[in-house]
């Protein structure tokens, strides 16, 4: 599938999946230098595979599409710059993690597929203006070698190795959060050597089908 149409999907299934509402929350994609990501503001069940951007990576110049990119573009470039293994990224606003978001709460590490596909606890980037380099710099920092991060007072970010990968890793975010929540006090931390070998288990082998 080429690289427009993962984008228009993925939009789509974030959108039917109930991790964003209206035309909050924006995809992109990393393949050959260039980034292909959602329009700003553009409901994602109107989207076809022309309305979706292409900037270059290094210049941050757009080079196609008939629309505007999504206005959280810097923050796209920010994290494909700074994680070289990354490759797609899901922002969202799904209601738990932006709960914890608000609360400024990381999300503590309590299941084993989040230990996997997140490698941890979620951490919460410092609050800034959405569509800003500074919260593009807050958000890369705080997302460090994990694969998803909260934005403080707005959302969350997911990312993975593939788009496939970041959309579970966007589902994860949420169900972590959901659960966290639920279990408030009364849950018992997973240990952090456990984390360790859970997240090695993931990148070694678990993950294999979706890495392309
Ligand atoms: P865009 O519609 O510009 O992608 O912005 C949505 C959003 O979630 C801003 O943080
Ligand atoms: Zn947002």
């Amino acid at each position: 599938m080429d690289e427009k149409e993962q984008v228009r999907r993925a939009a789509l299934y974030i959108l039917q999946s109930g991790l964003v509402k209206g035309t909050w929350g924006n995809v992109s994609l990393l393949s050959g230098g260039k980034v292909y990501i959602t329009p700003s503001g553009v409901p994602y069940d109107e989207l076809e595979a022309q309305d979706i951007a292409v900037v270059d990576l290094e210049s941050g110049d757009q080079i196609e599409g008939r629309q505007r990119a999504s206005s959280e573009l810097p923050m796209h470039l920010q994290i494909y710059r700074d994680h070289k293994a990354i490759r797609a990224i899901v922002h969202v606003h799904s209601i738990y993690a932006t709960a914890f978001a608000c609360m400024r709460k990381p999300i503590p590490c309590y299941v084993e597929d989040q230990a996997m596909i997140l490698g941890g606890s979620v951490q919460v980037a410092e609050y800034a203006l959405p569509g800003t380099w500074e919260l593009a710099k807050n958000a890369s920092k705080a997302l460090g070698d994990r694969f998803a991060v909260l934005l403080s007072n707005h959302g969350a970010v997911a990312v993975g190795r593939s788009m496939k990968e970041a959309l579970v890793a966007a589902q994860i975010l949420e169900k972590s959060a959901q659960i966290a929540y639920l279990v408030g006090k009364n849950g018992k931390l997973l240990e952090e050597n456990d984390i360790q070998y859970l997240r090695k288990v993931y990148i070694d082998s678990y993950s294999r089908k979706l890495e392309e």
